[in-house]
């Protein structure tokens, strides 16, 4: 296997060959799922020289691992209940992802602001404690900010309420992106990666699970794929999964509906990450990303099943928005300021009698009856120990141990030094572009920015966003659709308050003219993401 970093995946036009080839094939590993801890699993196997197929049933990150609060974090919050390790080992990784892939993890303020000195000291004592888990260098040792600092760094706040607060590292990252990214770097080492291709059944020989059977909704074909483990990695939809295995396999889950609304920057003006108290005394948080300040999140018990699509209900927004009325000078806010809006569902394994919130955030591990091992629960920031101690329980299966590996090679994009901004700096110095546009395109693309603005670099219906941009998606990143374009690529709909309803347009136009989509394809796949994007914004279900 070669080890190229950054192979494009399968696109559209060539699955059919792609898929074809599947057949006459025997791979060490089948993965069931395409979300952050498919993804990370198919870049640890293949490093370990496994080989790989991963099939994922939607777009590549269209459940969980595209709706997230996008923080790398050691989940400070967990250290009050009692998760030492778990936020040990998130806080150490926050290091490794930077090192792998810095434009996916930005280093960012999280500001607490507390009314006292007393209040500050008290959470000096949990911070530092959490620095030391987390092995922190000393410039990302948190600081204290009295009134001029606030006035300086958040000058937004209300610093007559709000006279002091503490500021500590956590990163940004861009959830989807950190997939692919992943994804793509698995192919590079000749991982066989498919999206639209949801698995339908476990094929089962001497008891033992043998293969998957798996049917691609673009072109219909039915491939058998053999494989001497199976692992399922179906988040949200692990219990679904596991019932092709053994139907008698009991609920695993319990679902937390997690809800983001993006008010546009030049109405809530903060700089940071913000942290807020709600009137149930839970923390929530609003972070500025480009011009969208998001604010997040709910966390309520989920009785639905397993939808793709939660709906962001009237009451969640106002929940949200509550908050920054007692924190933000001028910030009262109405659901109509809400431009765009995400919900996730958090697949947690479920302790009866717990409310979500307090639900730990640990991953589990489980041999199925014919030996599928079904990797359920964790956090994104996890993702890299998640695939290590799944691959130690694919090596028992497979019945050999499998060899060490190191970090392995930057992810595709993450082959610079440093921070973002003499990245996004010298993109729009070398390009032509606006430093705005530039800062847009390292955060997406990080060093590969160069080669998606060489693509196409016409402006998308007057907004930052530029024509390479889709004929990267659709030949290196495997979109179908224009509905993948916007929300898993480009992030148009989570990020661009004016332009995710302008570049619908453009963007299927291009996409036909790659893809070869009739006329009527085109149409229908215009209305189907214009139909998407109104359901965002959509209070009016009471879920
Ligand atoms: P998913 O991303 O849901 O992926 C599973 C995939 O399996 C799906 O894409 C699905 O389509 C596919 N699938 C299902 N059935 C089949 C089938 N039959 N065949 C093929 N494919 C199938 N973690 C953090 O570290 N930091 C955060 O800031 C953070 N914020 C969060 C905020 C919210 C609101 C939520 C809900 C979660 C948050 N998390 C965070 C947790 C984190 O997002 C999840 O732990 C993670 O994304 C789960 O990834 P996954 O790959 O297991 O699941």
């Amino acid at each position: 296997m070669s080890r190229v970093s950054g192979a494009s995946l399968i696109s559209v036009t060539e699955r059919g060959r792609a898929a074809d080839a599947l057949e006459a094939e025997r791979f060490d590993l089948a993965i069931i799922g395409g979300g952050i801890t498919g993804a990370g699993l198919a870049r640890e196997a293949a490093l370990r020289g496994l080989s790989v197929a991963l099939f994922e049933a939607e777009d590549f990150a269209a459940g969980t691992s595209s709706r997230s609060s996008k923080l790398i974090h050691g989940g400070l919050r967990y250290l009050a209940l009692g998760e030492v390790a778990l936020v040990r080992e998130s806080a150490l990784e926050r290091k490794v992802i930077h090192r792998l892939a810095p434009h996916l993890a930005e280093r960012r303020w999280m500001v607490l602001p507390v009314r006292s000195r007393a209040a500050l000291l008290k959470f000096r004592a949990a911070i530092t404690a959490y620095e030391k888990l987390g092995a922190v260098e000393r410039d990302d040792v948190h600081q204290n900010w009295g009134v001029e600092e606030l006035e300086r760094e958040e000058p937004a706040l209300d610093r007559n309420e709000w006279r002091f607060a503490c500021a500590y590292r956590e990163y940004l990252t861009d959830d989807a992106r950190l997939v692919l990214a992943n994804l793509r770097a698995a192919a590079g080492m000749g991982a066989r990666i498919f999206n639209w291709f949801p698995v339908t059944g476990i094929s089962v020989e001497g008891g033992r699970a043998a293969g998957v059977t798996a049917r691609c909704r673009l072109t219909g074909r039915e491939v058998r794929v053999r494989a001497s483990c199976v692992v399922n990695a179906a988040g949200a939809w692990v219990e679904a999964v596991r019932r092709f295995e053994d139907p008698g396999a009991p609920s695993l889950l319990h679902l937390s509906k997690g809800v983001h609304v993006g008010v546009p920057a030049s109405r809530l003006p903060i700089r940071h990450l913000l942290l807020l108290n709600t009137d149930d005394r839970r923390g929530i948080f609003a972070l500025r990303r480009d011009e969208i300040v998001f604010i997040g999140t709910t966390d309520t018990t989920y009785k639905h099943g397993s939808d793709l699509w939660p709906r962001v209900s009237r009451a969640d927004v106002e929940y949200l928005l509550a908050p920054l009325a007692h924190y933000v000078v001028d910030g009262k806010l109405e659901p109509d300021d809400v431009k765009t809006a995400w919900a996730g569902l958090r697949p947690l394994v479920a302790e009866p009698g717990k409310a979500p919130t307090d639900i730990s955030r640990k991953d589990e591990i489980l041999i199925g009856r014919a030996g599928v091992v079904t990797i359920a629960g964790g956090k994104l920031t996890g993702y890299r120990p998640m695939a290590l101690r799944t691959l130690e329980r694919v090596g028992k299966v497979l019945g050999r141990a499998l060899p060490e590996a190191p970090e392995g090679p930057p992810l595709p994009g993450g082959d610079f030094a440093g921070d973002l901004e003499p990245l996004g700096d010298g993109i729009a110095r070398e390009h032509g572009v606006t430093r705005a546009t530039g800062m847009r395109l390292a955060r997406l693309y990080g060093s590969e920015a160069g080669e998606v603005v060489r693509l196409g670099r016409e402006s998308l219906a007057a907004s930052a966003l530029i024509s390479g941009e889709v004929d990267w998606a659709v030949t290196r990143e495997a979109a179908a659709s224009v509905e993948d374009v916007l929300y898993r690529r480009t992030r148009a709909a989570l990020f661009e308050p004016e332009a995710r309803n302008t570049v619908a347009e453009p963007i299927a136009r291009r996409m036909a003219e790659l893809l070869g989509w009739s006329g009527e394809k085109t149409s229908a796949e215009l209305g189907n993401a214009r139909a998407r994007l109104a359901a965002d914004l959509d209070f009016s279900d009471s879920q």
